[in-house]
């Protein structure tokens, strides 16, 4: 099923379940910024919440929010009964750390599975995961690449393979580019989450057995690019965009269901 196919069924299933709830499950989204990519992302996470009958709704804050301010608004929505979870758009202005923003949400609100006690995990990466189960891809003892150490996609990503059973490498700024030529070549599974257009391009060599995930976002005049070049001759290539981008959305709303369910 291409990642299109699966969304649209899933959002299916969702709806229904939601359809039997007696109160709809409420998410709340905070931004303090104008970036462009974040008020497309924003205004994807709304247009789904919408089309799944869930109760959404965005506060926006000045671009001059002091990391005080934004604490008064996150301890409010922590206490807030109605508020079932919530996500603090990323990213934030330089006078707040991001870090202490994303320890100041309460774990059992953390739509965005960012906490470290939080029982969700981020949702790159669990989106992806959900969709390759879907795709019955086999992780046991598969040689598993993660390039990319970030806090909320490469870390998060090698940990869920781990623990589906795949020997796991990642690589990242400092592997040469043989290194990850020979890594690759042996690979299964390979998720990119670095940020740079078309960083693997046909000269890498895969497996024809191989499962690309392409995380990365990267915008110029001409569109959207991920970090894989188009159509690599492998089993699996994820697009970008409509690819990585859709999953992580839909598992925002998996993550607020999970929340709703466990109550
Ligand atoms: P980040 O900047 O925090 O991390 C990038 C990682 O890439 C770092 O760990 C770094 O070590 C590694 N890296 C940098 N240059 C490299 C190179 N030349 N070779 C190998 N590794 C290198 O980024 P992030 O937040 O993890 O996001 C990565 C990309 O994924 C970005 O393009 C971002 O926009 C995109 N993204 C997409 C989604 C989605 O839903 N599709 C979600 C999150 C991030």
């Amino acid at each position: 099923m291409t990642i299109k196919e699966y969304i649209k069924a899933r959002k299916e299933e969702i709806k229904s379940e939601v359809l039997k709830m007696e109160r709809k499950p409420s998410l709340v989204i905070v931004q303090i910024n104008e970036d462009e990519a974040s008020k497309a992302y924003v205004k994807g996470k709304l247009k789904d919440a919408a089309e799944l009958g869930i109760n959404a709704r965005l506060v926006k804050l000045p671009l001059e929010t002091t990391e005080k301010e934004l604490m008064k608004v996150i301890s409010k929505l922590n206490k807030d009964k109605k508020v079932d979870g919530f996500i603090v758009q990323m990213p934030l202005p330089k006078q707040i750390n991001e870090e202490n923003v994303k320890l100041a949400v309460a774990p059992e609100k953390d739509v965005d599975g960012f906490h470290p006690l939080s029982a969700l995990n981020p949702c790159t990466p669990q989106g992806i995961m959900n969709y390759l189960h879907h795709e019955g891809v086999e992780f046991l003892g598969k040689n598993a690449v993660v390039i990319g150490r970030s806090n909320i996609v490469g870390k998060p990503m090698a940990k869920l393979l781990l623990k589906e059973s795949c020997n796991v490498t990642v690589l990242h700024s400092k592997t040469s580019k043989e290194d990850m030529k020979r890594y690759l070549k042996n690979a299964d599974i390979v998720v990119v989450a670095v940020g740079r257009k078309h960083l693997i391009t046909k000269e890498f060599e895969f497996k024809p057995s191989a499962i690309l995930v392409d995380v990365g976002i990267n915008r110029d005049e001409e569109g959207l690019h991920g970090d894989i070049e188009p159509g690599m001759k492998v089993a699996l290539q994820t697009p970008v965009p409509g690819g990585v981008g859709l999953l992580t959305r839909l598992a925002l709303m998996e993550n607020l269901l999970k929340i709703n369910s466990t109550k």
